[in-house]
């Protein structure tokens, strides 16, 4: 079997070997189901044309057709953002309060929403990790490429040492409902919006390009933030989420989002670029082929930060790219992470 071919067959397995995550997992866990991280009934359909969406096309094969630039590729929503990492009895009964409501201020689901972007992320670099580490010693590697995978295959070991570290935090605050131990900024949309996503990051530069945590291989712990997209009553939702644990860095996000409002930078902007730096969302097929060549590259090379393990990430990525390129408009912002309002 070839490299690339093994490299395929490395990560089918990985991505088909369902697990359940639920901070419960044991004996009822019988029947693993593919999951949407991204919801078809709630998010997908807000942005779905004839059953489709584009979606992040970042694998080896498009990877090396392209140089090394993600793509958007169509996917039906069927297929999009779903996951093999929660059974049945505790997908419905865990989410719920999420699947059947649309969301309003509240922990728990706002916990909930966080918790499966957690469990996603946790399954995917497990899988990553995993399916590198079998294809590693293929004779038919090159060798300059073992360096790169070797590379990659630390950094994905890494990414999920560390989620693991949070993982057990929201496992033991969800299984205990502290759900108040969750801080979170709401941004309430009735505008249309052509992106849904779910994701998180270890927050390295905030909004204004400061370094505000090392990501080096000597940190001990990373500060986690998730972020998400999520229906309501009046439209929809933009939610930037974290546990207490995660406070120091992910203040100074909040507090670097503010900054930058008051200095005239757009939260639609910021917000798209966070969306974007994540590989995990779905996007309107007419909106995107409606932008201007222009509009599409900044977007690609929003998309491309940090898909490349040999390329750095750049300080400004979230302070500087794709101004007025979002379609959607914030009506209010409502803060659960501190008492102080300033965005208007
Ligand atoms: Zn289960």
């Amino acid at each position: 079997m070839s490299f690339t071919k093994a490299h395929q067959a490395a990560m089918a397995q990985q991505r088909n070997r369902g697990r359940c995550l639920h901070h419960e997992n044991g004996a009822r866990c019988d029947a693993i189901i593919s999951a949407h991280s991204i919801q078809k009934g709630g998010q997908l359909s807000l942005i779905e044309e004839q059953g489709h969406v584009y979606r992040l096309s970042a694998d080896l094969t498009t990877l090396r057709a392209t140089g090394g630039k993600p793509q958007l590729k169509k996917a039906g929503i069927k297929k999009v953002s779903t996951f093999r990492g929660m059974c049945k009895h505790h997908d419905n009964r865990l989410f719920a309060p999420i699947d059947d409501r649309p969301l309003t201020f509240d922990h728990e689901q706002v916990a909930l929403y966080a918790y499966r972007s957690v469990c996603r992320e946790y399954f995917v670099k497990e899988n990553a990790a995993r399916s590198l580490a079998a294809i590693i010693d293929h004779p038919d590697l090159p060798e300059a490429n073992r360096q790169l995978l070797q590379d990659a295959a630390q950094g994905q070991a890494f990414g999920f040492q560390h989620l693991h570290w949070h993982k057990v935090i929201y496992d033991a605050a969800l299984a205990q409902r502290n759900f108040a131990e969750f801080r979170f900024i709401v941004f309430w949309s009735s505008s249309p919006c052509s992106i849904q996503a779910t994701g998180l990051l270890f927050p390295d530069y905030d909004f204004l390009g400061r370094k505000i945590q090392d990501l080096g291989p000597e940190a001990e712990a990373l500060d986690l933030l998730t972020f998400f997209t999520a229906p309501t009553d009046q439209g929809w939702a933009y939610v930037l989420a974290w546990h207490e644990s995660s406070d120091q860095t992910c203040q100074l996000v909040r507090q670097s989002l503010q900054e930058g409002f008051r200095c005239g930078a757009k939260l639609e902007d910021m917000l798209l670029r966070i969306s974007l730096a994540c590989e995990n969302h779905a996007v309107r097929i007419s909106w995107w082929n409606g932008l201007n060549p222009s509009a599409q590259s900044a977007g690609l090379a929003a998309l491309a930060v940090g898909a490349d393990p040999r390329v750095g990430v750049p300080s400004d990525y979230l302070a500087r790219g794709c101004e007025g390129l979002a379609d959607w408009t914030f009506d209010s912002v409502q803060d659960g992470s501190s008492d102080l309002h300033t965005y208007r």
